[in-house]
């Protein structure tokens, strides 16, 4: 039998092919096979394919329809025989690659990989290492709904969490999951700071000639999806604001994907300039509660065995029931415990659990400092440490001074006399007041209570 034979009556099984399987593999998987040979004698039609990869996938996946229509056309008493017949490299036309490109799951994933590190992303953050609970249910179903078709649904969204809760973890998912889904779009992953430094730079250097800012708004204002993490940090910073305004409006004007995360909604960062934080809260705006017990082990169990540590239940449990508010605490109390019994020799129980973390604890406290304290205050209000100590009245830096004074004393045990003389010489009394205050506020206000235990997160997690 001559070759255009069997090119007409792959013709055929084709034509017949494309009617009765499922589109998606018969456009993926069917360009670059044919019938290689029929052999009337032992009644056989050998289908040849271009790698292991695709052979695999058309015997399994499509055997059950070629058998049926090459019985119809050429013959029921026929078997068919599967091979792979590699072309030289340059004889591989692009019509056959293109598809099979995009579906060989390896390859895809390793096209994937590197491009998450071109955009900044860390592949190890993944949906599937993101436990799901009552605490960041709804954070998640919008995460997985943006991977899905970005730019269509929820846009912006904006995420808000105190620190430590998977804000970071759950965009970069985001990010990743695209990349494997779409992975013609383009992405790019900054921090707030990250894209702050970027833009002063661009304006210090680009002095005298605009090529430097040009590119920078080229940049960002080509991309299919804007991920900014920690977005508070550009609050109060006149020229990264007004920069970031033009970028937001034409990527969501050409439906691109915006993806912010804070540690509080829009309208509480308070430098923030408004017509930035009603367009942050124009689309869907998402938080992360603390997680609750269930979760907590949920998600230590996960690590447990992701990791390979070995915690018995136990200890796992007591880990669990001492840090309440921060995943990344409780990872890493989970990873301390563990290390130091092995480096002690001694099996991990909830008893040793106990007494490490323990002795972790009044390491941390001792490394609690005034400077510190002021620091992470002074972060959380948009306001220096000069402030702080100076003596200006304003509203703006008497709630950060009394904060501060309220979190020295608390976390610190300092004398009162002593506090006064680090912020600004103040006497005895001004600090009681101040430090009554805020008690009497945290009594009262039940914002401004979580606004005071976020800040005490941070101070806990800064190092
Ligand atoms: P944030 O950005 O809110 O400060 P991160 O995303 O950096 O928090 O999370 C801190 C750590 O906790 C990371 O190691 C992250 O992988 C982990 N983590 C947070 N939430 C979860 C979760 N739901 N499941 C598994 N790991 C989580
Ligand atoms: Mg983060």
């Amino acid at each position: 039998m001559k070759d255009t034979r069997l090119d007409e009556i792959w013709k055929s099984v084709k034509g017949e092919l494309e009617v009765v399987a499922n589109p998606s593999y018969f456009k993926a998987y069917i360009p670059g096979c044919y019938i290689k040979r029929i052999d009337e004698t032992d009644k056989v039609i050998e289908v040849t394919t271009t790698s292991e990869f695709q052979r695999n996938f058309v015997e399994e996946r499509l055997y059950g329809y070629i058998k049926e229509v090459c019985a119809k056309i050429i013959g029921p008493e026929f078997r068919l025989m599967f091979t792979v017949t590699k072309k030289e490299p340059t004889q591989i036309s692009i019509n056959d690659l293109g598809p099979l490109f995009k579906q060989d799951d390896n390859l895809a994933e390793e096209n994937a990989f590197s491009k998450a590190r071109e955009y900044g992303i860390n592949t190890q953050y993944s949906f599937s290492r993101f436990i799901v609970g009552n605490n960041n249910r709804l954070a998640y179903a919008v995460s997985t709904a943006i991977a899905d078709a970005p730019g269509k649904i929820y846009n912006p969204f904006f995420l808000y969490s105190s620190v430590g809760l998977g804000k970071t973890h759950l965009i970069q998912a985001i990010g990743n999951e695209i990349l494997k889904k779409h992975p013609e779009k383009i992405i790019i992953y900054k921090t707030g700071e990250e894209f702050l430094n970027e833009v002063i730079d661009a304006i210090q250097r680009g002095k005298g000639n605009s090529t430097k800012r040009t590119a920078l708004k080229k940049k960002y204002r080509n991309v299919d999806v804007l991920i900014i993490d920690d977005v508070h940090s550009i609050a109060g910073k006149d020229a990264t604001q007004e920069e970031f305004f033009h970028t937001f409006n034409t990527l969501y004007m050409n439906h691109k994907q915006i993806i912010l995360t804070s540690d509080r909604p829009p309208h509480e960062i308070r430098t923030l300039e408004e017509r930035l934080s009603s367009r942050f809260s124009s689309g869907m705006i998402a938080d992360i509660q603390k997680p609750d017990y269930e979760t907590r082990i949920a998600i230590l169990r996960s690590k447990n065995e992701e990791l390979k540590l070995n915690a018995p239940d136990d200890a796992i449990e007591y880990i669990a029931s001492t840090v309440e508010s921060n995943i990344r605490e409780l990872e890493a109390k989970l990873l301390q415990t563990v290390t130091t019994a092995r480096s002690q020799g001694q099996d991990l129980t909830k008893e040793l659990a106990s007494s490490i973390m323990g002795n972790i604890e009044k390491q941390k406290q001792s490394r609690i400092t005034y400077s510190s304290i002021m620091r992470e205050v002074a972060k959380y209000y948009g306001v220096t440490i000069k402030d702080i100590k100076g003596s200006r009245r304003l509203k703006t830096f008497v709630l950060p001074r009394q904060v501060s004074m309220y979190f020295i004393r608390e976390m610190t045990s300092s004398g009162f006399q002593v506090i006064g003389e680090f912020i600004g010489n103040r006497d005895h009394s001004t600090i009681v007041h101040g430090v009554e205050k805020i008690i009497d506020l945290i009594k009262t206000d039940f914002d401004f209570a979580k606004e005071v235990d976020q800040i005490k997160n941070n101070i806990l997690s800064s190092d």
